[in-house]
């Protein structure tokens, strides 16, 4: 049923690597970019390019800085191409943690800041007019069981500023044939896209500014503590004032501190075979669809309908494709039983990085070295923002970076953070399975 291989990395064309995925299947462009040869002085350097290194890099670019990318793969390999492509508001952590943390009016900000990272990824992809990107409106958050508070939260988060819609069981049973799903809240400000495409879009949007974006160029060492930066690549080195890590999940041991202070974290997804009719059938809005479990399905419709993309899970460490995909299938018939015959094309997995405390870790480490990392699997709108946040941080234009102080790089705990972070997750799925038994 599973076209292998899963995993695997593709190379294409020049030195261009991704995993096998739908996102590399219909990439917009396909140019490689050369690694780093010999020496080069800049004044920033970004290390990893995903969406937190790419969208730092860009902003600086825009002022005119000169910056320089290195990234081990080639831009968007990490979570940042790989991942649901769902743009919204709120970060990976619930609203108990952040306001423990950073207190309302802190919490507050936060929020804010994370809608204005999901309108900062809506306008670069509006003002670059980014290839194959296909923003799409709308996100519905169902609810496999009925929650009385449901509608008092739609009219709370509307009456803040932020409108969401409340559907009961008849109105989102028009939309999503399931009797699984009781309730909805709609975000027609949030959208979903094609993240590849976006990163991709970023990187030359860098270039065209005279910065440079190195792929094949793994940080193999890099010594920060003097006033000029250096950091080595196989083939070449970088000298620079200020170093941003922006290494994700796939965050070795370059930078210690850094490394400690997170987990990698497994998720996955599949896409279908083409089958537009049988999708309409159960399927009947463009809208991205989560459901509100901690570790829930995500699905939407791509290609113009004809297939469904689907993800979920977690894994401690990286798992069998193949048995995970088993999972996500029987997740999805259970959901939509007229899917049953469905195949499955392709699946594959990503790496999200967690801090203990589950929000993104964004600051300044050390004298002219910044990090931005920990995003977890809320990356799309917290990268942007955070992105941001640091280019303000080191161009002296803010000091917003302050948000993320209470969220620092504290030690994640190693092998027993990952064996806490797996019995939490199993904790919440007996959690979800009490909730919702008797439900349907
Ligand atoms: C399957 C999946 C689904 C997801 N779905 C969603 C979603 O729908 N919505 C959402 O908001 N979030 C989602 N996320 C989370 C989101 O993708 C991440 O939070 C976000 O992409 C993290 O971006 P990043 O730049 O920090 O890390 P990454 O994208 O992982 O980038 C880090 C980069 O650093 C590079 N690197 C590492 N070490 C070095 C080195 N020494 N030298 C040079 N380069 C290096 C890596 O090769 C990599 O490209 C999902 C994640 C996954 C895995």
């Amino acid at each position: 049923m599973l076209r292998p291989p899963f995993g695997a990395v593709v190379t294409s064309g020049g030195m261009m690597d991704y995993p096998e995925s739908y996102y590399r299947q219909t990439l917009a462009e396909t140019r490689s970019r050369a690694a780093l040869r010999g020496r080069v002085e800049v004044d920033t350097l970004v290390i990893g390019g995903g969406l937190a290194g790419l969208t730092t890099a860009l902003e600086l670019a825009r002022a005119g800085v000169a910056v320089a990318v290195l990234e081990a793969r080639s831009v968007g390999f990490g979570a940042s191409g790989r991942n649901g492509g769902f743009v919204g508001p709120g970060f990976a952590a619930g609203d108990g943690i952040i306001l423990r943390h950073a207190g309302p009016e802190g919490a507050r900000r936060l929020w804010d800041l994370s809608v204005e990272g999901m309108e900062h990824v809506r306008a670069t992809i509006a003002a670059l007019q980014m290839p194959g990107v296909a923003p799409e409106p709308g996100v519905l958050s169902v609810r496999r069981y009925h929650d009385p508070g449901l509608r008092a939260e739609a009219e709370a988060a509307t009456a803040q500023g932020y409108r969401l819609d409340h559907l009961e069981t008849d109105e989102l049973r028009a939309l999503l044939r399931s009797r699984r799903y009781f309730q909805a809240l709609r975000d027609p400000q949030a959208f979903h896209i094609h993240p590849l495409n976006y990163l991709r879009g970023l990187a030359a949007e860098i270039e065209r500014l005279g910065a440079r974006v190195h792929e094949q160029s793994p940080a193999l060492e890099a010594h920060l503590s003097g006033a000029e930066k250096r950091v080595v690549t196989a083939g070449g080195e970088v000298r620079a004032r200020r170093v941003v890590l922006a290494t994700g999940g796939y965050t070795e041991g370059l930078v210690p501190r850094l490394r400690r202070a997170m987990l990698p974290i497994a998720t996955y997804v599949m896409l279908s075979e083409p089958a537009p009719d049988l999708l309409a059938e159960v399927i009947r809005t463009r809208h991205a669809v989560g459901d509100n479990r901690r570790a829930g399905d995500y699905y939407r419709l791509v290609e113009g309908g004809q297939r469904l993309l689907w993800g979920g899970r977690i894994t401690t460490r990286a798992a069998d494709v193949t048995g995970i995909t088993r999972e996500l299938r029987h997740e999805m018939v259970t959901v939509y039983p007229e899917l049953a015959a469905l195949r499955t094309d392709l699946a594959w997995s990503g790496l999200m990085s967690y801090a203990r405390h589950l929000m993104p870790q964004v600051g300044r480490m050390g004298p002219g070295v910044w990090h931005a990392t920990a995003f977890g699997g809320h990356g799309l709108n917290t990268t942007a923002i955070a992105g941001k946040v640091v280019a303000e941080d080191i161009l002296g234009a803010s000091d917003r970076i302050r948000a993320f102080a209470p969220f620092g790089l504290t030690w994640a705990g190693g092998t027993l953070g990952l064996l806490a972070a797996q019995l939490t997750y199993w904790k919440l799925q007996a959690q979800d399975w009490w909730r919702e038994r008797g439900a349907a």
